[in-house]
């Protein structure tokens, strides 16, 4: 049995072999990333050449690729078979002629994760494991507790705090156990090694076995370009795992014959996060941990790329190159894809069109060549931080006048605005005539702005420059976009308010508001100063017959802005009449932001009631 087997783990940094039964994460000498090494001669004879060019791509095509000896134990779930997509909108727009996608998101876990758990899970049987457990910024979390779940074996996962809620809603959702850290992916990895030993738990994660199974992408992507290989290839890079086992199965291919050519490998990474691409800079093998790797692309948030080395040989051998980009790039890119080719990806894997686009900028790119871009994980994985550079949807009552006036005062024209440098700029540092004001807003977003939300506007603007703000482009065009969300004149008015808080007694606010050309004043204690604001709003409205309650508070800071904006979003009920409304608020402070929201709110449903 044992000299039949088609394949060796051996330590890439000292070459020294070991057993799988002894492990298959790491070498136990010198801590070094192993590697899957075959016995190519064996494989192929055994290989059918015939049926790998002309069966159908399926998950199980290829197992002859994989270090899986007992075939009685595979946990599939259908994964791989992806679709390569031919990008023409976005190619015309870059100036490329043969621009693809290859879209992992279409996965049963949605990101390409799943391809290499299966090996891994296959392998946890095989070694005869009873539970498996692994680190993850949340996408291996989510594919390891899928598998695990179909294999029977309870996983236990550790991800840093802040993972997106998608992928703790499917962790869960499988059934695994999830603990958060307040630390790092890197602690993460640190905590689950002591784990899997202390309970000899089957540690799944970015190792050798995974990797065999995510080399499949390179082989269904020179099937799908009909037994070619791409020019360049361009990929996120988190721990290099992905990135390097898809160059392992490109140059596997080669070796048998199916493609006659290998990619430039593009090994893309976020500014925040980028050993790999600091170590290219430098020309070396050797890159440097960072501690505190921090970026929007979350499933790339890696100090320590356990693969590092891998895929910066892979990079060198292939005359390829290591990028970085920004995080606002990256959210662009994102919209721009979906916008163009109708492919929503999570940040991470647009970081490789932000890097696309980079590089034609750069003219590092020939308008003939073919241009995979790996599109490594699905949009609804990470929902929330698009939505910061996307519009904020009005909510409006159900009738057509109101849908009209949305799309006459070209609201969406204003709400799409580039979010780009220019923003930046400063364009009032004290407050506008009219006049000035309806001028600017014409220039900057080609809008004519009517009378009563120029007031409005006007108004939020001097409260903004009261704080201590001056305005730029894109606090101008939130102003707009909120004055004409809020339209109509306003009955109940706020003139002014105050909240003094300390430490040892409840805050207590005071609050003047106009209400049917009467002037009200009234105080009011509460457990939080923007408590005490809405308890004493609260009361004028009572003396008015009006019971107005706040159902729901969230809070953003809103990231379009340099420096802090707080928005306010908050559901008001009117009690009496049992109807609910969707209101918001923005400042540069929180409290205003607050009973601004809360105006409009009282201010809607006063409107509806009418
Ligand atoms: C895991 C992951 C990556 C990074 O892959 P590595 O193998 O860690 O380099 C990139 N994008 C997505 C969506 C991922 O889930
Ligand atoms: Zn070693």
């Amino acid at each position: 049995m044992e000299n039949k087997k088609l394949y060796k783990l051996i330590c890439v940094d000292c070459k020294k072999e070991w057993k799988e039964e002894e492990t298959s994460s790491n070498c136990m000498d010198c801590g070094g990333a192993l590697d899957v090494v075959y016995d190519y001669d064996k494989i192929t004879e055994k290989l059918n050449m015939h049926l790998i060019k002309t069966a159908p791509i399926s998950s199980l095509k290829y197992l002859n690729f994989y270090p899986i000896e007992d075939m009685s134990k595979i946990v599939s779930l259908n994964e791989g078979n992806t679709p390569l997509y031919e990008c023409k909108t976005l190619g015309k727009m870059l100036g490329l002629n043969h621009l693809y996608i290859k879209y992992e998101g279409a996965n049963p876990t949605g990101a390409f994760k799943d391809r290499g758990t299966m090996v891994e899970i296959t392998k946890a049987l095989e070694l005869g494991k009873k539970a498996v457990c692994c680190a993850s910024t949340g996408n291996m979390a989510a594919s390891v507790s899928a598998f695990a779940s179909k294999a029977g074996l309870p996983c236990y996962v550790i991800v840093p705090e802040g993972t997106p809620i998608g992928k703790l809603a499917q962790t869960l959702s499988y059934g695994a156990k999830l603990i958060q850290i307040r630390g790092t992916y890197a602690d993460a990895v640190r905590l689950t090694i002591n784990l899997s030993q202390k309970h000899d738990f089957y540690l799944c994660g970015d190792y050798a076995f995974r990797a065999e199974g995510q080399k499949s992408q390179a082989y269904e992507i020179a099937e799908q370009l009909n037994w070619t290989a791409p020019d360049k290839l361009i990929i996120p890079i988190g721990c290099g795992t992905n990135s390097s086992a898809i160059w392992k199965g490109f140059t596997e291919y080669k070796k048998f014959g199916f493609i006659d050519s290998l990619p430039q490998m593009i090994g893309v990474q976020a500014s925040g996060a980028n050993p790999v691409v600091c170590a290219y800079e430098k020309q070396t093998m050797n890159y440097e941990i960072q501690d505190k790797p921090a970026t929007v692309a979350s499933a790339i948030c890696v100090g320590e790329p356990l693969d590092g080395k891998k895929i910066l040989k892979a990079i060198y051998d292939s005359n390829g190159m290591a990028l970085d980009v920004k995080d606002e790039e990256t959210l662009n890119a994102q919209k721009l894809l979906a916008k163009t080719e109708s492919i929503f990806v999570e940040p991470s894997a647009a970081t490789g069109l932000a890097a696309l686009q980079k590089l034609v900028e750069m003219k590092k790119v020939n308008k003939d060549e073919k241009i995979v871009i790996v599109m490594t994980g699905a949009g609804l994985k990470d929902p929330t931080s698009v939505l910061k550079v996307l519009p904020t949807s009005p909510v409006i009552n159900p009738v057509d006048s109101e849908v009209d006036r949305f799309l006459d005062k070209k609201f969406y024209q204003i709400c799409s605005a580039n979010t780009d440098a220019e923003d930046k700029k400063i364009l009032f540092d004290k407050i506008p005539t009219e006049e000035q004001l309806k001028k600017t807003v014409k220039i900057e977003f080609d809008v004519d702005i009517m009378n009563s939300d120029l007031v409005n506007a006007r108004d939020q603007i001097t409260s903004f420059l009261d704080k201590g703000k001056e305005i730029k482009r894109s606090d101008l065009q939130m102003i707009v976009e909120n004055s004409i969300r809020k339209g109509k004149e306003k009955t109940i008015k706020i003139i002014d308010f105050g909240v003094t808080a300390s430490k040892k007694e409840k805050p207590v606010a005071n609050i003047k508001l106009e209400y049917e050309n009467k002037e009200y004043e009234e105080s009011s204690d509460g457990v939080g100063p923007v408590d005490a604001l809405i308890k004493a709003f609260q009361k004028v409205l009572a003396k008015n017959n009006m019971n107005y309650a706040l159902t729901d508070y969230q809070v953003k800071i809103n990231t379009k802005h340099a420096d802090a904006v707080v928005d306010i979003k908050m559901a008001v009920k009117d009690e009496k009449n049992n109807v609910s409304v969707i209101a918001m608020g923005t400042s540069p402070d929180i409290l205003v932001a607050s009973i601004e929201a809360f105006e409009e709110g009282a201010n809607l449903l006063y409107n509806k009631s009418c």
